[in-house]
């Protein structure tokens, strides 16, 4: 059953009660798109008791707000009672809100594409704000006086990029000049929701503009301040002709896929956040250096991940991405065994989409990148890492006591494996025996 027919038959079910019951926001705005929207939103005349007598079992979530969430068919549908929102004391949520009527409602919401509702028998396109010339135009506009829209909830800055960026829509002169008036107000919002918007943001295939507006308007102030350090922050130009870290970041950004992983973008992000702190000037060279901007980039992009209370397996992911980025350059010196440990990595398939846009974004060469196509070629008919020949089992019944040395030898044997000069068993007993000899004399 898709989404959008267990989200018609709960509005059937409501208009069967005699209630008023429409599809709202973002389903409607990517139905007009041709998008196939993420979920259902219907708004209605019915109370939420109303809503819960029709729906039993139903979740009230925010019966404060007027909200219960219907599971119908195992889709979960938002259905919202139609209101008029108080105001807004702290710049994040209303005081009150009373029950209203449609237009009332379109009122309320952020943006006109985002005011549409729908019949969603007849299909029927119900346009209170203007939202449906918007939509044709691509254009994103605040509903009512934007400065005031901003004022009452600031996360709504965000949105208004987020959309932006998301449905590649210009943001109409006046409601852009309130977002750069209002940068500041988004300080009142909570970590966990400006990333749940930067996240949106930032893995959208415009993800480069979307930065950019987050620059422009002043927003990243209050995301990831440490980029603002990479404008201007110049590069030797025989590696980087593109021009500072901001805009090799940015090139970056925009080459990759249009389904690059959250981690893959974040990462590229912040693979070059520590240049600005690193950056010398070498005079004997006549060059600019950024010794150690992988390791010091490492740790600043988890304290940045943190602050915006990423999950742990994000910030384990990006991470180790940062930190290695460099070691990129090295591949083809590296000795088999230690080049397939290095490919062995969980994030290897980000890593190297993150090598081919670092250099496509800057020298040009591919030499590093085609090499490791190759050698991923010539590995694949194998684990990587495959499982190991002998064990401290061996060494016990040899007569060692477990220790630090037993991942040594162990590893020893490893090396010898991957390189691939012991294929067998006795082999790997054998070269376990001759280096242990030492340690039993
Ligand atoms: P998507 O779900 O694709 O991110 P959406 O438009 O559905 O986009 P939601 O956050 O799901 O966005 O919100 C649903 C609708 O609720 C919006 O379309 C908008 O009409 C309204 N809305 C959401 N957040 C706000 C807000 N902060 N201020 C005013 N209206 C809002
Ligand atoms: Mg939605």
């Amino acid at each position: 059953m898709s989404a959008r027919t267990a989200a018609t038959e709960v509005a059937r079910r409501l208009a069967e009660a005699g209630h008023t019951a429409l599809f709202a926001g973002g389903c409607v705005r990517d139905g007009l798109l041709g998008k196939e929207p993420k979920d259902y939103d219907v708004a209605t005349s019915a109370t939420p008791a109303q809503v819960l007598r029709l729906f039993p079992g139903s979740n009230e979530v925010g019966a404060h707000f007027g909200v219960v969430i219907v599971k119908q068919d195992g889709v979960h549908i938002e259905v919202a009672t139609f209101r008029t929102d108080g105001s807004y004391k702290d710049g994040r949520r209303p005081e009150t809100v009373e029950f209203s009527t449609p237009p009332e409602d379109a009122q309320r919401r952020d943006f006109t594409v985002n005011g549409l509702f729908q019949n969603p028998v007849s299909g029927e396109i119900i346009d209170y704000v203007g939202g449906l010339a918007d939509l044709k135009a691509r254009t994103l506009r605040a509903i009512g006086t934007p400065g005031d829209r901003f004022g009452e909830d600031a996360l709504r800055l965000l949105r208004a990029v987020r959309f932006a960026t998301v449905l590649g829509f210009e943001i109409e002169p006046i409601t852009w000049q309130a977002i750069r008036d209002h940068a500041d107000d988004l300080a009142k919002i909570s970590p966990e929701r400006i990333r749940d918007e930067f996240s949106k943001l930032i893995t959208a295939p415009n993800r480069r503009r979307g930065l950019e507006l987050l620059v422009d308007s002043g927003l990243i102030r209050h995301i990831v301040p440490e980029v603002l350090a990479l404008i201007g922050c110049d590069q030797p130009p025989q590696w980087h002709p593109e021009g500072d870290v901001y805009i090799h970041t940015s090139i970056m950004l925009e080459m990759l896929g249009t389904d690059a992983s959250l981690e893959l973008c974040l990462a590229v992000l912040l693979h070059d956040i520590a240049k600005p702190p690193t950056r010398t000037y070498d005079e004997a060279e006549d060059r600019i250096r950024f010794n150690g901007h992988d390791a010091m980039g490492a740790v600043m992009a988890e304290e940045i991940l943190r602050r915006l209370k990423y999950p742990n397996h994000v910030i384990e992911a990006v991470v180790p991405m940062v930190a290695r980025h460099m070691q990129f350059m090295n591949v083809q010196k590296m000795r088999t065994a230690k080049l397939k440990r290095f490919m062995a990595s969980a994030e290897f398939e980000d890593e190297l989409e993150l090598h081919r846009v670092d250099c496509g974004s800057s020298n040009g060469f591919t030499d590093n990148y085609e090499y490791l196509l190759a050698k991923r070629e010539e590995f694949s008919s194998q684990p990587l890492i495959p499982a190991p020949l002998v064990g401290g089992r061996d060494l016990i019944a040899m007569g060692f006591t477990p220790g630090p040395q037993f991942r040594e030898w162990l590893e020893a044997v490893e090396t010898e494996q991957l390189e691939g000069r012991i294929t067998d068993r006795e082999a790997a007993l054998g070269l376990l025996r001759e280096l242990t000899s030492k340690a039993k004399n």
